[in-house]
């Protein structure tokens, strides 16, 4: 497992239900994967010799960060399989080739523009008007490295404030005006099986994921659309391992991308307590070469994430009935930092 984070733990522990013993490598000490699994390399992604010896240990590779350098992938892939591979991480760590790759298959994204300079960015803005959306190509997440212009925003202001004077390539991206947030994970073993979770909904507060609600409260043929789409893309990049399609849903129902991860996703969580097989156990499966198992939800539920001072709320999640608790073991409470997350099973989604 490349990466240490509670995505590569709770695989780790779906991986020792199903009997195999998970090596992981992460630069962090005390990582939350390592915690649960048979052995841990902590270096770096760029050290080769720390690589070549984790290759020389393991039987296959996967990875919970999309990333990681496509060069370490590319290293590893000399030695044993290496699921997603470097062919992958390439497209979906560079928000340009990512929307560029989607587009190219004639499925829809914000309209967007590729922006290395105020120049470009001014251009850009002429294009698609304000409000847009100003992202760095490269390692954003839950809202980090983006910025809103909206009426009066000086798109100078913006670019120093992304850049801080350095060489940046970003995108800057048309505002979408959703319906919803929704998304699909689908999963693809080295033989081409394919299998996808249901669209679930997911709620954003300060950019981060809040709750995801399954499933997503949108129409039936919205919910095929966006499977077809997720499967579509899969398909095309030749993801073995997990595939995540978060979409934005339209007033009109459609259905546009805004971003791919090739690992699981913190919306798949509710698929360890609502589905027969966990996205987790899904990712295992499709990385060892094993049938992939059953997707269908068991029951309607609520995932809830606790983040930072939220995990003090454990003794009354513990208590609820409904309530299934997951916590990470991260040492040490930081404001943002995803520490458990709740899923309230068989709770009804209402509008
Ligand atoms: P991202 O890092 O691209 O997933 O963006 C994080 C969140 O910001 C998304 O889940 C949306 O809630 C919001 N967002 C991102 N891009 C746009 C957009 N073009 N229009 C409206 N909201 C957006």
């Amino acid at each position: 497992m490349l990466g240490g984070g509670q995505l590569g733990r709770m695989t780790a522990l779906a991986a020792a239900r199903l009997g195999y013993r998970t090596h992981v490598y992460t630069p962090e000490p005390d990582s939350p994967c390592a915690e649960v699994s048979a052995a841990a390399t902590v270096a770096d992604f760029t050290d080769a010799e720390a690589l070549a010896g984790f290759a020389a240990a393991v039987d296959v590779v996967t990875l919970e960060w999309e990333n990681v350098p496509p060069e370490a992938a590319g290293l590893l892939a000399q030695r044993v399989p290496v699921r997603p591979g470097a062919a992958v991480l390439v497209v979906t760590r560079d928000r340009i080739r990512e929307k560029s790759f989607v587009n190219c298959l004639g499925i829809a994204t914000a309209p967007w523009r590729p922006v290395h300079s105020v120049a470009d960015l001014t251009a850009a803005l002429q294009d698609l008007g304000r409000p847009a959306v100003l992202k760095v190509a490269r390692l954003g997440y839950d809202g980090k490295g983006q910025v809103l212009l909206g009426p009066d925003t000086d798109p100078e202001a913006a670019w120093h404030d992304l850049a801080l004077g350095q060489a940046l390539d970003a995108v800057l991206e048309g505002f979408v005006d959703f319906a919803c947030e929704i998304s699909v994970i689908v999963a693809r073993g080295a033989d081409g099986a394919l299998c996808s979770y249901p669209a679930v909904e997911n709620q954003h507060a300060n950019h981060i994921l809040a709750r995801t609600l399954v499933p997503a409260r949108i129409a039936p043929a919205v919910a095929a659309e966006a499977e077809a789409i997720a499967r579509r893309i899969t398909e095309a990049l030749g993801v073995v391992g997990l595939l995540a399609v978060e979409m934005f849903v339209g007033h009109d129902g459609r259905v546009l991308v805004n971003e791919l991860a090739p690992r699981p996703h913190n919306s798949g969580h509710w698929t360890l307590d609502a589905c027969a097989t966990s996205q987790f156990e899904q990712l295992v499966r499709a990385v060892c070469g094993l049938p992939l198992g059953a997707t269908g939800r068991l029951t309607d539920a609520v995932m809830e994430n606790l983040i930072g001072a939220d995990i003090e709320r454990w003794p009354e999640l513990l208590a609820a009935p409904a309530a299934r608790l997951h916590l990470y073991g991260k040492r040490e409470v930081r404001p943002g930092r995803k520490m458990g997350h709740v899923t309230w099973i068989g709770r009804a989604v209402t509008p």
